[in-house]
């Protein structure tokens, strides 16, 4: 099953369909089926006609797993079998460059205004991550139009793109300096939208102001800000209006479950602030501070222990132990880390000006576009 039904109009799995095998939360791993192989991994043999015609997002049984008659301990004996999405793709894929992530990939379709039909030209195609997610939001009929500097990267680029079933709405052309050369083969005012992941995206104002459509969308995408002040002066000195930087940091928040009669995150920290607090003198305080103290301590773990034992009871005795009904409560806590860690660049978007740009001799410094 192709990440766009390129290849087939079936809803299962074919023979020759890329998917995502995913071992545990955070190892994935794409596979390409073959009627007759088998995947082997740590967690068994698993054969692929056991996948091939089925629906995909299903856990997948192991023929055999590591464990099994050597006396050792089994492993778990299956995987999941999923259909590959921009997002799980950004995950699994084999990173050749610095990857555009799906949180980004998210904001710079949305400002980008990326619909079914458009056109989108991009530079440099590196790992391939960002055009897969900008097919997502143009196909069926629109076209990701990617340059590449790097002939073998661009090559394994177009690879990927094939066997995810995109070859139809990902075209890469490799070995193309843009900067140099240009969009070669974008016709003026041909694309809808243009995103940059170059190390000199302020260089480009003059092909991105050619290949744009009036009132189409730029984006690049800067780690650092100098790029982005450079890219703003470029964009503000052109045929651009509406500049705006914006940047897409991830919050990574962490959930708790706390079952009763355990602390929670609110408890815990109130318990620290109290610990580190010298004002607490007075004796109630004093026995305040004592019983957090403990709480923060073994107390907590051995809560923590119990709690999950009578909540194990629970389950396999069908709530019951001793002939009592077992209640064990528990909710969960979410709450952000204070560090940021996700920031990977910022986005400076702008729009090109209605009317046509002209370009003309500019002293010998190459051409200088006019509106006209
Ligand atoms: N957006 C890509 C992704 O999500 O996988 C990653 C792009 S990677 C950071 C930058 C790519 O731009 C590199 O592969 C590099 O070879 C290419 N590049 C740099 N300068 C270029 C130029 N002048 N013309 C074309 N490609 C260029």
């Amino acid at each position: 099953m192709p990440l766009l039904q390129g290849r087939s109009s079936s809803p299962n799995a074919c023979d020759g369909d890329l998917i995502i095998v995913q071992e545990k939360y955070n190892a994935l791993t794409p596979v390409v089926l073959r009627a007759g192989s088998f995947l082997n991994n740590r967690y068994g043999r698993f054969a692929h006609d056991d996948v091939i015609g089925h629906p995909l997002g299903r856990r997948w049984e192991a023929k055999s797993h590591p464990g099994t008659g050597s006396g050792t301990q089994a492993c778990a004996g299956f995987v999941h079998a999923l259909k590959p999405t921009p997002e799980l793709w950004s995950l699994a894929m084999f990173h050749r460059t610095q990857i555009v992530y799906p949180h980004d990939s998210a904001v710079i379709t949305l400002f980008l205004d990326l619909r079914p039909g458009q056109v989108l030209i991009e530079s440099g195609t590196g790992s391939g991550s960002a055009s897969v997610a900008f097919a997502r939001a143009v196909a069926p009929l629109g076209q990701v139009r990617s340059f590449e500097f790097h002939k073998p990267r661009a090559d394994a680029a177009q690879k990927d793109f094939r066997a995810l079933g995109l070859e139809h709405v990902v075209k890469v052309t490799g070995g193309v300096d843009v900067v140099k050369q240009g969009f070669l083969g974008v016709n003026d005012g041909e694309a809808d939208a243009v995103f940059l992941d170059l190390p000199a995206p302020y260089l480009m104002g003059e092909e991105v102001a050619r290949v744009l459509k009036p009132n189409g969308t730029v984006c690049t995408f800067s780690p650092c800000l100098e790029q982005v002040q450079k890219s703003a002066e470029m964009f503000r000195k052109g045929p651009f209006h509406s500049v705006r930087t914006v940047t897409a940091p991830v919050r990574t928040y962490e959930t708790r479950e706390q079952i009763l009669g355990t602390p929670g995150f609110d408890e815990l920290q109130e318990s620290q602030k109290d610990v580190a607090n010298p004002a607490l003198n007075d004796e109630s305080s004093r026995h305040r501070k004592r019983q957090r103290i403990e709480l923060s301590g073994s107390t907590r773990r051995k809560l923590k222990t119990a709690g999950a034992e009578r909540l194990e009871m629970a389950d396999k005795n069908d709530g019951r132990h001793d002939g009592r009904v077992i209640r064990v409560a528990a909710r969960l806590h979410s709450r952000p880390f204070s560090s940021m860690k996700g920031h990977t660049s910022y986005l400076t978007f702008a729009r090109r000006k209605r009317g046509n740009v002209k370009a003309s001799p500019n002293n010998g410094a190459g051409p200088k576009l006019l509106l006209g």
